[in-house]
């Protein structure tokens, strides 16, 4: 495996989204929705890096796909959410690549009448969107590439990686 985007740099770049986020939001009601499983190591510090009150929520995505490939339909569950009615929702995931779990899920979310509804992730896979849709912010815009650690698994492993790495052939099973 070798590091695309080191600890530093997530931790610099997620400082400077706090900063955006807290100024954007000061004086709303904010709930971060965090999606269940690879956003959990970064909504953790993003929330750090809010310097303004806000709630925590999660919901849970998953698609029918191979270890490292896209497709299928996506399946939603919103059994930790709060109630988000009237209230400024940021959702936060780990990586944008088809886009199609995010959309998924903003529609999800809308059900439930948001004041606003915004999302944030902390990679873009640029170019390889399959909807209509860009990240409201996001980290890092990165190749098309397969990635680990921060909370991004693959098969399960390497999410507590503090790094993000590529896998090379040899690792993968
Ligand atoms: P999308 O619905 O945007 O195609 O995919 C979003 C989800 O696919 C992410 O939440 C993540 O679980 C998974 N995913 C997409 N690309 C990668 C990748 O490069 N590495 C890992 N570990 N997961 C990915
Ligand atoms: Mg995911």
């Amino acid at each position: 495996m070798y590091t695309l985007i080191t600890a530093e740099q997530i931790a610099l770049r997620i400082k400077e989204l706090g900063a955006t986020i807290s100024e954007t939001y000061q004086g709303r009601p904010l709930t971060v929705v965090g999606v269940l499983s690879g956003s959990v190591i970064f909504v953790a510090d993003l929330m750090r890096s809010i310097g303004i009150p806000h709630r925590l929520g999660f919901v849970t995505a998953s698609s029918y796909r191979g270890a490292t490939t896209t497709g299928g339909e996506v399946t939603v569950g919103t059994g930790l959410l709060p109630d988000i009615t009237n209230r400024d929702v940021l959702l936060v995931d780990d990586i944008f690549d088809t886009g199609r779990t995010i959309s998924r899920l903003l529609k999800e979310l809308d059900h439930a009448r948001p004041a606003s509804l915004r999302t944030a992730v902390l990679l873009w896979k640029d170019g390889c969107s399959q909807v209509d849709l860009v990240p409201d912010y996001h980290g890092f815009c990165i190749p098309n590439q397969f990635v680990v650690g921060y909370g991004l698994d693959y098969d399960d492993d390497y999410r507590h990686l503090p790094m993000i790495g590529v896998l090379e052939p040899q690792d993968l099973k």
